[in-house]
């Protein structure tokens, strides 16, 4: 029986309209077996008011066909209007962006002939959970949120990835020296999954010196997995250094949904010109085809979109005259690739359907406080308060004075991570907030909300302006806070 695969196409704006019908094309004419949906998302719905560029009857065809394949969307500027993307990858728990990026070289310009790496980025936490405060008038925060099973999802997909595609190593971007609480969970979680992967060569970088190093050297990356703003960041700089924006395309799963596309933009400047490079949205379709176990079709059109590459036919934004053998618009190169169905690249990887595979479900165990079942005991609170009519110290002298017969006794304050009280070491100007850490005296060494609530009802009448709290952990009795510098 023929396996009919039902998809949602969304056209998007500016060059989106040009590139998808090249892409459909060619899927059309290696005879891929779609059946679409066509679905209206982007500038327009955005303009019928609907604020993140999505209407009901979009949601209802995506809950139908579980798949998406997406041209690039223009996003609003201004307030009011939510981001597309971020919206669907949110609902949809599209929890895994997978971009590949390799390099066309010789055919196109770029410093690195074996650039063959794939960046898995996690999708949906971090720091774009959006979750923001603006505290004081000075102070202003971001939250960055990283869980314990967003983590192990994101790895294992990663080794999974590797697995499949019968890549060798996982190298892990944290910045664990420094956020030893969120990104050490990432990065202990990194680990626990490598080990049921023995086969897969692991490693792990600080972000930092990855990022200098995917610039310079990025020949030296397999599989890359990592947060989600550090994901970005470095997706960005491996499409650049690859050669062309328009060349890499992207895939973002989930457990029940999956949406591919290109990693550019509507690149407006270009718009109903012919002249954009369809190949980033091919890329991403051609990643559709192989998640829907089209591996064939993926392979017959990946062979003849190297082809053409290697023919020296290109669109302007990779033309160079000394490398290419023709200037062509969006609709030749499709012809182009069209042409070339059933040809094999001669220097390019030649891409084969992997054979069937069957691989066994790897058990993961979550070691040390990460483990199912820890301990949690509450230690304490810390206590942001306003500073800005007294000074921080007095107001740390006067918290002590006023809660001496409370079971939470106030062991040290401090600002910008740095001790103030009690030995004021910071030797800069305190800005108008200080945090202040109040630890259980009992003889357990344990707090209570009760406590917590008896410290606040305190401050709320001694008109101590507090501006947030964070309740103290200890997790098998590990510490669940960071130390402050001089604690
Ligand atoms: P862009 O990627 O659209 O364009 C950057 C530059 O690359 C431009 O000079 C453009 O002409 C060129 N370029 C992009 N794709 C190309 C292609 N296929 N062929 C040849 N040249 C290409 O980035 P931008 O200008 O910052 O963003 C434009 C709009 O796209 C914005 O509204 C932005 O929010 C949106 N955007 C959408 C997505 C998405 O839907 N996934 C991703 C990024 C940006």
């Amino acid at each position: 029986m023929t396996k009919t695969n039902h998809i949602a196409v969304a056209y998007g704006d500016g060059i989106g309209p040009e590139i998808m019908e090249a892409v459909l094309r060619v899927m059309q004419a290696a005879e891929v077996n779609l059946t679409i949906d066509v679905i209206s998302i982007g500038a327009e719905q955005y303009r019928r008011n609907f604020a993140a560029g999505i209407p009901d009857s979009a949601w209802d065809t995506i809950k139908n066909t579980r798949i998406i394949l997406k041209a690039p969307i223009t996003t609003p500027q201004g307030k009011g209007y939510k981001s597309l993307n971020v919206t669907l990858r949110k609902t949809l728990g599209l929890y895994a962006n997978v971009r590949p990026v390799i390099s066309y070289c010789p055919f196109v310009k770029c410093n690195f002939n074996d650039l063959n790496l794939v960046i898995i980025r996690e999708n949906e936490e971090d720091l774009y959970a959006g979750i923001e405060y603006r505290l004081t008038n000075e102070l202003h925060e971001s939250l960055k949120l990283i869980t314990k099973s967003g983590s192990a999802k994101i790895n294992k997909f990663a080794f999974d990835y590797a697995l499949k595609n019968g890549r060798k190593k996982v190298s892990c971007f944290i910045k664990d020296n420094i956020m030893k609480i969120a990104d050490g969970a990432f990065h202990n979680v990194f680990k626990d999954v490598a080990k049921a992967y023995p086969e897969i060569t692991n490693e792990q970088m600080i972000i930092d010196i990855a990022a200098a190093k995917v610039a310079a050297n990025p020949e030296q990356f397999d599989v890359i997995v990592t947060q989600n703003l550090y994901g970005d960041i470095i997706s960005d700089i491996a499409a650049e250094v690859s050669g062309s924006v328009g060349l890499c395309g992207s895939a973002n799963i989930g457990d029940e949904y999956a949406m591919f596309e290109a990693i550019h933009g509507s690149a407006p400047d270009i718009a109903g010109k012919n002249i954009a490079n369809p190949t980033g949205l091919l890329n991403g379709a051609l990643m559709m085809l192989n998640h829907l176990e089209e591996f064939e079709k993926a392979a017959l059109i990946q062979n003849a979109l190297n082809y053409t590459i290697e023919q020296g036919i290109h669109t302007a934004d990779l033309y160079d005259e000394a490398l290419s053998s023709k200037k062509v618009g969006t609709k030749e190169f499709a012809d182009a690739v069209i042409a070339n169905l059933g040809n094999r690249p001669e220097k390019l990887n030649i891409t084969k359907a992997p054979a069937p595979q069957n691989l066994a479900v790897r058990e993961i165990t979550l070691s040390g406080s990460l483990a199912n079942n820890v301990k949690r005991t509450l230690v304490g609170c810390d206590l942001f308060i306003d500073a800005s009519d007294k000074t921080a110290l007095q107001q740390a002298e006067e918290l002590a004075e006023l809660t001496a017969e409370l079971n939470l006794n106030l062991q040290i304050a401090s600002y910008k991570g740095l001790k103030i009280w009690p030995n004021q070491d910071f030797t800069g100007d305190i800005g108008d907030y200080i945090r202040c850490r109040f630890i259980a005296k009992n003889t357990e060494k344990t707090a209570t909300h009760r406590d917590i609530a008896a410290l606040l009802n305190i401050c709320a009448t001694q008109n101590i302006n507090f501006i947030k709290s964070e309740n103290l952990y200890l997790y098998d009795g590990e510490l669940g806070f960071s130390q402050i510098q001089g604690e």
